[in-house]
């Protein structure tokens, strides 16, 4: 297969990690026999220090001419201490979004077994939970009107959603169910906003169109408690912008560190891959930043954007196997790890392309 891939490191970590995410790609269409080629653009604060725009131009246009992006994170000290700095680095991943009509945002919420331990919440409770979500990613109460009435003293923030937005990102999260264990679990909050009413109606009515899938309609509060009283009976979870926000950080805690999410943004041209975490000032230039959450935004991206099913479960099989051989970056490591089995960014990733 012949691919354009766009690696976007972004800033901090976002460069350490993205490094190894690009050279797992390269292993892959060597051991399958695939022709990628990579282009490279800046975004965020390295874009805004070289040409003054966190999402300038010429990287736009190479978004838009990739097949795919491999993105790392945005962001630096120097904006969070300045809220009122006028040009900032998310404002390039706003923008991005929008810009390539990136509507659904899916996080896999897995666990690797070797990991059991590393999570807050206990491992007989943890073990075996597998969750996709689908969080909508450009509606909602973000992006409605909002304001100061009159005296300043009241503010208010519109909710919408339209019967097309639902339904586009729904069909999406049925689709995904039809691949894997054929439930899916529609979080809203139907019995008090009047978008969530229009949420489940949409819902329900695009569930004859999947008879295989078993849909399950949750209020948003008591998605929110089984999460964690009982995460193993999710499977694919679809939800509005606000909710999806909350509960992905919720949900990313079951897998107990940052450094190994991945998440897709998709819409219907060329989709983002990135790992969930920030460019993480606190490491940045340390060589310790777990790299498997770029790696897995690989993963997926050979799996979403270009089907590439058998070559995506290489990268997780190989990620398994150094987790299982006691291989850990700092922040997964634990009282019982061995200091010889504490590995830096770059070792680790050594580690993950032996065993692919
Ligand atoms: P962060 O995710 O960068 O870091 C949170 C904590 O997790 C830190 O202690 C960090 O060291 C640790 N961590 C994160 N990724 C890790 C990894 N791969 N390996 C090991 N440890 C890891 O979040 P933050 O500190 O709140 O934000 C830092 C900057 O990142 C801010 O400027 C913020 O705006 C930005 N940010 C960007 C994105 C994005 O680009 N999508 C997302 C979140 C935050």
């Amino acid at each position: 297969m012949k691919k354009n891939i766009l690696i976007v490191p972004g800033d901090g970590i976002g460069q350490e990690v993205t490094e190894v995410g690009k050279k797992v790609l390269i292993k892959i269409a060597e051991k399958f026999g695939h022709e990628f080629t990579y282009d490279e653009a800046l975004m965020g604060h390295v874009a805004i220090e070289a040409t003054g725009n966190p999402l300038p131009d010429e990287t736009l246009e190479k978004m838009r001419a990739s097949d795919a992006i491999l993105f790392g994170a945005v962001g630096h000290p120097k904006y969070d201490n300045d809220p009122t700095a006028k040009v900032r680095p998310e404002q390039g991943l706003l923008k991005m979004r929008k810009e390539l009509g990136l509507y659904a945002n899916l996080r896999p919420i897995k666990l690797f077994d070797e990991l059991l331990g590393a999570s807050s919440i206990k491992p007989e409770i943890l073990k075996g939970s597998d969750i996709l979500f689908f969080r909508e990613l450009t509606g909602d109460i973000y992006f409605g009107e909002k304001g100061r009435k009159n005296d300043g003293d009241t503010a208010y923030d519109i909710a919408e959603y339209s019967r097309y937005e639902v339904e586009r990102i729904a069909r999406k999260a049925f689709e995904a169910a039809r691949t894997r264990g054929k439930k899916l679990c529609s979080v809203d909050k139907a019995n008090v906003l009047e978008t969530s009413r229009l949420w489940r109606e949409v819902v329900q009515a695009l569930a004859p169109e999947y008879p295989d899938i078993t849909v399950e309609h949750q209020f948003v509060d008591s998605a929110a408690m089984m999460l964690i009283k009982d995460p193993r009976r999710f499977d694919v979870v679809v939800t509005a912008n606000l909710f999806g926000d909350i509960l992905t950080d919720e949900a990313s805690q079951i897998a107990g560190s940052m450094g190994m999410l991945a998440s897709a943004s998709v819409g219907d041209s060329t989709g983002v891959y990135e790992p969930i975490h920030g460019s993480g000032h606190d490491i940045t230039g340390m060589g310790v930043a777990n790299p498997m959450a770029s790696v897995l935004s690989a993963a997926l991206l050979l799996d979403i954007s270009f089907g590439l099913k058998a070559e995506s479960d290489a990268i997780i099989s190989a990620i398994d196997q150094v987790l299982k051989a006691g291989f850990r970056t700092r922040d997964i490591a634990d009282s019982t790890t061995a200091p010889e089995f504490i590995l830096g960014t770059d070792a680790i990733g050594e580690e993950i392309l032996k065993r692919i």
